[in-house]
């Protein structure tokens, strides 16, 4: 009898995980990881790569230097739909591929809640290829000041002021003084605007904490709108609504940052979703399909305790990526799968290299030993999903700089 084939889609947090585990058990199975470029990379850096204070280098790594060959075959091709009811995958380029079990970890794409012009007039911020379009957006417009004098190319708008907005802009502004230097604009002179359309800043923290990295950025320059939603976005122009008037902003630089959904790759291939994300069994699988397995930002997993689903984060993905390697050698061994469950253990944001904001354990951290507790978060999901060696070369031991 042939073995098993389990696929599994995404070199994310969640997929390589779930690889990695499942490499460390004696499986009767045969493995398959499917991935659209050949490198992993930490999403939950981006913003350093956006901002360029680290090389697309420093956050990524080859996906088959973590692989075992003789237990994983790795595919490098993008996933254009999933076929449930026949079992199989349909990949650009090398077409069908089927399988007996499924796990879908594609990840999250930006979302812009339809609002005229996001795709058009602004960069997002997903993925390696859009962060470094955004670091090259940023600094052509920069350099552009010294010939053209145009004001809108020193102006910056930052879209949506949520954990990522926040960590972009702390680089941003952590760069931005030596980026004067080297590119020749006055730096007293560049105006960042950071536009949201919630009444609160940060509110997965205390008001105290939240207050604090606020002010941090407040005073290297940053100006806040907050209740003044996004309306449309048009060429070098951010529209929104403030007081109920309908005003706009010039910047040459737009940055998306307003939230994400999970895959749209879910939506296509029939799964019933909400925002790219299914709710998922309690073993992680899909209702009705107990083969296929949902798991990272493309699955939603209910907090028993706050009655919402858990916010979807590098760490619940990890997480899922451990059970899930449980319960597929449960089922390939005849055995009843586990239900998934999880604790968080905090969260922490950096502003720049040195500050950093958050909550570890109950307890809350800022300024440097915020920023030492996210350096490592890093680390450690970096031996998570890569190797002692990622860690070394990859890791963050620069506690100042
Ligand atoms: P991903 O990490 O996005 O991986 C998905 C993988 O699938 C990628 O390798 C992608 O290339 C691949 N893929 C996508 N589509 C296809 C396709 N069609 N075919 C083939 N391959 C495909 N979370 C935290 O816990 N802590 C943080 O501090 C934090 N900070 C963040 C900062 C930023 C700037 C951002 C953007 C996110 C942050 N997050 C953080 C959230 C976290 O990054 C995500 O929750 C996490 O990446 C989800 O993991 P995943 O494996 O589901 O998806």
């Amino acid at each position: 009898m042939s073995k098993p084939k389990i696929v599994v889609l995404g070199a994310g947090y969640a997929g390589l995980k779930t690889v990695k585990q499942l490499q460390k058990k004696n499986i009767n199975a045969e493995i398959i990881l499917v991935n659209k470029n050949d490198y992993h990379y930490e999403s939950t850096q981006l913003h350093e790569v956006a901002a360029g204070t680290e090389p697309a280098s420093k956050i990524s790594f080859a996906i088959t230097s973590v692989l075992d060959s003789r237990k994983v075959t790795f595919i490098q091709d993008t996933v254009t739909l999933i076929k449930k009811d026949d079992k199989k995958v349909i990949l650009e380029k090398q077409g069908e591929l089927n399988y007996d079990y499924l796990v879908i970890a594609l990840g999250f794409e930006s979302e812009t809640f339809g609002i005229p012009g996001v795709n058009e007039f602004s960069k997002p911020l997903v993925n390696i290829v859009t962060a470094e379009a955004c670091r090259n957006y940023l600094d052509q417009n920069l350099a552009n000041y010294a010939k053209s004098k145009d004001e809108a190319d020193l102006s910056i708008v930052v879209c949506g002021a949520g954990f990522t907005s926040i960590e972009y802009l702390g680089e941003l502004t952590n760069r931005l003084p030596k980026l004067a230097d080297k590119l020749n604009f006055p730096k007293d002179k560049v105006k960042i605007t950071c536009i949201e359309a919630m009444p609160t800043l940060l509110p997965m923290f205390s008001e105290k904490l939240g207050t604090y990295g606020v002010d941090v950025l407040k005073k290297r320059g940053v100006e806040f709108k907050v209740g003044t939603p996004i309306k449309e976005l048009k060429e070098n122009t951010v529209c929104y609504e403030e007081d109920g008037e309908l005003k706009e902003i010039k910047a040459n630089t737009i940055i998306w940052t307003t939230g994400v959904k999970g895959s749209s790759i879910v939506g296509q291939s029939g799964f019933a979703e909400r925002r790219g994300r299914v709710m998922v069994e309690p073993d992680l699988t899909v209702a009705d399909y107990p083969e296929i397995f949902m798991i990272g930002d493309v699955s939603a997993v209910m907090d028993t305790e706050s009655n919402r689903p858990f916010p979807t984060t590098a760490q619940i993905a990890l997480k899922q990526g451990e059970s899930v390697a449980d319960n597929l050698a449960a089922k390939i061994n005849n055995q009843a799968t586990t239900t998934f469950t999880y604790k968080p253990l905090g969260t922490v944001a950096s502003i720049g290299n040195n500050v950093g904001i958050g909550n570890v354990m109950g307890k809350e951290v800022k300024g440097y030993i915020g920023s030492i507790m996210k350096k490592n978060i890093i680390n450690k999901s970096l031996l998570e999903v890569g190797s002692t060696k990622t860690l070394l070369k990859k890791g963050r031991f620069d506690y100042y700089r």
